[in-house]
């Protein structure tokens, strides 16, 4: 049985996230900025750890908030899935400080709105384009120990311009996801070679 897990890409416009997904799955990077204004699904299907499991990983077009209910989700096509998902990328720039606070915006939404044990849902905290460092408003080691012992988030830093810590990110947040449990039925992409254990191939 192989197992499904949604997976969110949220965050201000212009971060990446499409970059990120796109190199991720088909190994591309446009230079060019093309906004993002409906949202997409990808599926691709990994293997980690040598089990496979199939992505929904939605391109989240920008929202001002995180649906606060369902009806609101239900209302909005941009936002269709995402208070399902199993698990959250929220993507800033490690150069724009005002993408750091929607994200901190949306993971407070995120806790607040969705349910009960559900509000413990995997969060990986991603900064983008790590190529351009010099210009970064804050270090790296402060922003890490902000988001992994206040948030209590994951935090990884990568450049989808580069392909440099992509396929990371994903293992890393699925690792998360499928240590919880966060768990759907279902079927099958490899994720490209990660470390040599915990390792993660996209087919
Ligand atoms: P989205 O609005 O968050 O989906 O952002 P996009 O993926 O469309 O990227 C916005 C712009 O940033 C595009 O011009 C990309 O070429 C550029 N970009 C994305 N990732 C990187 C990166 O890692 N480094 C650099 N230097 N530019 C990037
Ligand atoms: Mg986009």
């Amino acid at each position: 049985m192989v197992e499904t897990l949604s997976i969110a890409v949220i965050g201000a416009p212009g971060v990446g996230k499409t970059s990120i997904i796109r190199q991720f799955i088909y190994n591309d990077f446009s230079e060019a900025y093309t906004p993002t204004r409906s949202r997409y699904v990808h599926r691709p299907s990994v293997i980690l750890n040598g089990n496979m499991y199939e992505l929904k990983v939605l391109d989240v077009p920008p929202i001002s908030s995180f649906p606060a209910s369902a009806s609101q989700e239900w209302l909005d096509l941009r936002c269709r899935g995402v208070r399902n998902a199993n698990a959250y990328i929220l993507v800033y720039d490690i150069c724009c400080v005002e993408s750091f606070e929607y994200v901190k915006m949306i993971r407070q939404q995120i806790v607040e709105n969705r349910e009960g044990s559900s509000s413990e849902v995997p969060i990986l905290v991603v900064g983008n384009k790590r190529d351009l460092q010099r210009q970064r408003f804050m270090p790296r080691r402060a922003v890490s120990v902000l988001v992994k012992k206040t948030w209590k988030c994951g935090y990884v830093e990568c450049s989808a311009k580069f392909n440099w810590h992509v396929v990371l990110l994903f293992k890393e947040l699925l690792g998360i996801a499928v240590a919880r449990g966060m768990r759907q039925n279902h079927t099958s992409i490899r994720l490209q070679g990660a470390l040599q254990r915990n390792r993660c191939t996209v087919m």
